[in-house]
């Protein structure tokens, strides 16, 4: 019997391969002890699935450039009527140039290997993982995102990217994202960081403000509501769908939301007080399941 793939890493040590003649039995017992034992040793990582489904699923490429086309196809549609057009942000009450708010994790920027590190290393987010990552510069782009971009630029539209980004990391995005492709002017800022001025926090309402003051925002696109809104403190899951839906004209209009499964704020509405859902026992997630 040899053994023809030896495993080095965890994730490998789950599943040995072996070959040879004889030594089935023997074979079966050991994989069903492995696995037992496992089991018992390494819990499921929950994002587990949700990664999956975002780095292999034909479904996640697809309704990533759904939004996107969509996006493009509505841009058109307001430079034409521009200014008889219908804002993301505030009213028409003079012509500004023109520009579009995007948020860059999950949006244009795909971190899913992020995550998977921290599935194979059996070990939950932590913020000097997320810098080590985004300090790479490598993450590859959400499926329709640079061709959305390069569409709105070529319209003469400004691309602001509003991220909750440490302001430090500035320059590793913009590296970022320029190798993809990304339009980023040089002659203004255009990427606004968490923490870049005292008042910009992690609600970007201050951004957006920022960018409307001097520009007709003509989209908003994000995964999570807060790149669209400002969610009140203690906001409950119901309260954000009531929120969302208060809203439900811009959707798909102006606003354009992107499929995130792995992780948002919607965790923290079923967890007052907390960061994550993440960390908490299967019981206290239980307790948010609906059976009918
Ligand atoms: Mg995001």
């Amino acid at each position: 019997m040899t053994r023809v793939d030896h495993a080095t890493d965890d994730a490998n040590d789950l599943r040995p391969t072996w070959t040879g003649e004889g030594g089935s039995a023997f074979l079966v017992v050991l994989v069903v002890s492995a696995l037992l034992a496992g089991c018992a040793a390494v819990p499921p990582d929950e994002r587990l699935h949700s990664t999956l489904w975002v780095q292999t699923s034909a479904e996640y490429r697809v309704s990533a450039h759904q939004v996107y086309s969509l996006a493009t196809e509505r841009l058109r549609q307001s430079v034409a009527d521009f200014p008889n057009t219908e804002l993301a942000l505030g009213t028409t009450d003079d012509v500004r140039p023109l520009a579009i708010i995007v948020d860059v994790d999950e949006t244009i920027l795909e971190n899913s290997g992020h995550t998977a590190r921290g599935i194979l290393a059996r070990k939950g987010y932590s913020r000097e993982s997320w810098r080590v990552w985004v300090q790479e510069s490598a993450a590859p782009p959400v499926p329709g995102a640079i061709g959305y971009l390069q569409a709105a630029a070529a319209m003469d539209i400004t691309i602001f990217y509003v991220t909750n980004r440490e302001h430090d990391l500035e320059e590793a995005t913009r590296r970022n994202l320029a190798t993809l492709g990304c339009p980023i002017r040089s002659d203004i800022d255009v990427l606004l960081t968490r923490g870049e001025r005292p008042e910009w926090t992690r609600d970007k309402t201050t951004r957006r403000e920022f960018v409307a003051r001097s520009y007709a925002v003509i989209q908003l696109v994000g995964d999570d509501l807060r790149d669209f809104v400002s969610i009140p403190a203690g906001a409950t899951d119901e309260d954000r769908v009531k929120l969302a839906e208060s809203y439900s004209g811009r959707w798909g209009m102006v606003w354009f939301l992107l499929p995130n499964p792995i992780y948002g704020t919607w965790e923290q509405a079923l967890m007052p007080g907390g960061d994550s859902m993440f960390a908490q026992p299967l019981e206290q997630k239980f307790k948010h399941l609906e059976t009918r």
